[in-house]
């Protein structure tokens, strides 16, 4: 195809206002899918994805449309539409010329249709807003167009109206596809650079690498070197997706498709990187490249001591498909062997956690999250502590910096209040607001990681009965009043326990553990007591009163068999103690401490 027959495009939305379903209208439309073979959201294939309605990996695809007596190639990349894996969406779109905004015709503009309108307005994409569910009778098109114009300035005569449910003003959609969407420019003569912007792991071909070909061609036998790592593969196959991986011979300067090359991790394969002919490299990679990286932590530890090992090979199996996840041997007192692992954000977590106990069957337990932090030494060195354990002495920190995220809410007026007390009470700082109607409302904070991750979205959803929206996006590290926090059971100090929190929140928090504890652990013969601790600074304390001796006495008395439950029952709870001194901690005290906020 000469490259002014191809159109390069994405669809970018709020979850839930219709981008799969538009997505399914293209593969239909253009006979790539005939009706009957096409399961209900082909491009979403993964379980997990289906579940949550949410797109995690990018599927692209190539489709071929005649239009005006011309047959052209139009590749549609589908982009992930959650905030932990923004990275992703801005490399998705720098394969791109164009994007259709797709908005709800009743819910309106969501603060993922701002947040992904402004990545590609970045990226200098042309922008083709349509609105969708025009087909709803509660569909309010005039009022959100007007909100399209007020929060992202789009001209109201450039929008569609389509129904992605009953193909309603797909044929305007296409046409403007290829009328409004520039062609690809790059040429064929210069040396290949290819964009890599995502990657899967096949078990007999190795990693499967997506590029957009920005210059040059790609052929299976060419020897190729990824620019960042210096890397050199011959390809073996180089191909398209029709959805599926169909091969072809080359690849030419503003396609888009994949090839495989003998690669055996997909460590060697970053997002964002520029593939060149090893023979005829290109003099410079294409801008752009960030290393994606965890911003928040948590520990992860199997219930049963003994699969700690098939754990490992779990999370080495998992880290084969998704590089950004990361995991490295902790051991803890409370919890035993485990792992402390680095996802991209909370849903990033949740994924993960879900994808190890359905395809290992192994019972886990998560500690709570912390966010990563970085500690200025007063020796000059800058240290990243991704958990408590790393927090050097008080005595050798000058700044104890957090990660700092600007939060934009789309809210209903009348909620405004109440959210902003909320991110006040969340050590956020004002930064705009700005109404899309009388009705609605844009608010932006900055705020730290920390206090977002937890629930935030949670108050948000309840605050506004569901009809506020919210993401995020990290703009730096910043200097704070931040301490660990740790706990002393009977004067040991108990690393499962510690927290990094800010300071003037320490002794709440402290006390909030510390009630959790005694609740947790049985009375001993003597008084237990139980510190939290800022360095040496008790902060709040606790005790366990001393067992009285004849307590226990009276309830051995009855009839046998009940006597021999009991006796059965507290051998069983004895595995599960944890000698910390002369104190015996259940395990459940370290999982009720971690799981509290
Ligand atoms: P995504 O999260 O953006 O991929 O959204 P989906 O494509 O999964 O659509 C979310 C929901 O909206 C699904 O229940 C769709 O059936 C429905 N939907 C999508 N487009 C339309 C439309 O044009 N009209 C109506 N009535 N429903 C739609
Ligand atoms: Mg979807």
């Amino acid at each position: 195809t000469p490259t002014f027959q191809i159109r390069n495009f994405c669809i970018i939305a709020h979850i839930d206002h219709g981008k799969s379903t538009l997505a399914d209208q293209f593969l239909l439309k253009t006979g790539t899918l005939q009706e009957r073979e096409m399961r209900e959201q082909a491009l979403d294939s993964m379980d997990l994805e289906r579940e949550r309605g949410i797109t995690i990996r990018m599927h692209p695809v190539t489709l071929y449309y005649t239009y005006g007596g011309r047959e052209y190639e139009l590749n549609l990349i589908d982009t992930p539409g959650h905030v932990d894996f923004h990275y992703e969406v801005s490399r998705s779109l720098a394969a791109c010329e164009g994007a259709i905004l797709l908005v709800d015709a009743f819910q309106g503009v969501q603060a993922q249709t701002v947040a992904n309108a402004f990545l590609a307005m970045e990226a200098n994409l042309k922008i083709i807003p349509v609105l969708n569910k025009i087909d709803l009778p509660q569909a309010r098109p005039e009022h959100v167009i007007a909100e399209m114009e007020q929060a992202l300035l789009i001209d109201p005569a450039e929008v569609l109206r389509v129904s992605a449910k009953t193909g309603l003003g797909m044929d305007e959609l296409m046409a403007a596809v290829i009328e409004r969407i520039p062609p690809p420019q790059g040429s064929v003569e210069q040396p290949l650079r290819a964009l890599v912007y995502n990657s899967h792991f096949d078990t007999y071909k190795g990693v499967v690498v997506y590029v957009r070909i920005m210059d040059g061609q790609l052929r299976v036998g060419q020897k190729v070197r990824f620019m960042r790592t210096g890397r050199e593969f011959v390809v073996t196959e180089v191909g398209r997706f029709r959805p599926g991986m169909t091969r072809c011979e080359e690849l030419s300067a503003g396609e888009v498709g994949y090839f495989t090359a003998n690669i055996k991790t997909l460590e060697y394969v970053n997002i964002g990187d520029t593939v060149t002919d090893a023979l005829c490299p290109a003099a410079e990679p294409l801008p752009g490249y960030k290393e994606p990286k965890p911003m928040v932590f948590s520990g992860l530890y199997p219930v049963n001591n003994d699969d700690f090992e098939d754990l490992r090979e779990a999370l080495a199996r998992l880290k084969l498909n998704d590089s950004s996840f990361t995991y490295q041997p902790e051991v803890s007192d409370g919890l035993g062997f485990g792992f402390r692992c680095g996802f991209l954000g909370m849903l990033h977590r949740e994924i993960i956690q879900q994808r190890l106990e359905r395809e290992c069957d192994i019972e886990l337990v998560q500690t709570a999250p912390n966010v990563t932090y970085e500690i200025l030494k007063r020796d000059g060195t800058v240290v990243t502590v991704h958990g408590p354990q790393d927090v050097p002495d008080a005595g050798q920190i000058q700044e104890f910096r957090e990660p700092i995220v600007r939060v934009s809410f789309l809210l209903p007026a009348e909620n405004i209040g109440a959210i902003m007390q909320l991110c006040t009470d969340r050590r956020g700082t004002f930064v705009r607001t700005e109404y899309l109607s009388p009705k609605r409302v844009m608010l932006v904070y900055e705020m730290p990681l920390a206090e977002v991750i937890y629930d935030l979205y949670d108050k948000l959803k309840s605050i506004t009965h569901g009809y506020g929206t919210m993401d995020y996006e990290f703009i730096g590290f910043r200097a704070a009043d931040l301490v660990k926090l740790d706990i002393l059971v009977h004067g040991n100090r108990v690393d499962a326990l510690s927290v990094i929190v800010h300071r003037s929140q320490a002794e709440r928090r402290g006390r909030a553990i510390l009630k959790k504890l005694r609740d947790q652990i049985d009375r001993h013969l003597f008084e237990v007591a139980l510190q939290a601790a800022i360095g040496s600074r008790i902060v709040a304390r606790e005790n366990i009163a001393p067992l009285r001796k004849n307590v226990t006495a009276k309830c051995y008395g009855g009839d046998i068999t009940r006597k021999r439950k009991l006796w059965a029952k507290q051998a069983e709870g004895k595995k599960r103690l944890k000698q910390i001194g002369k104190v015996e901690v259940p395990q459940e005290a370290f999982l009720a401490v971690l799981e509290q906020e």
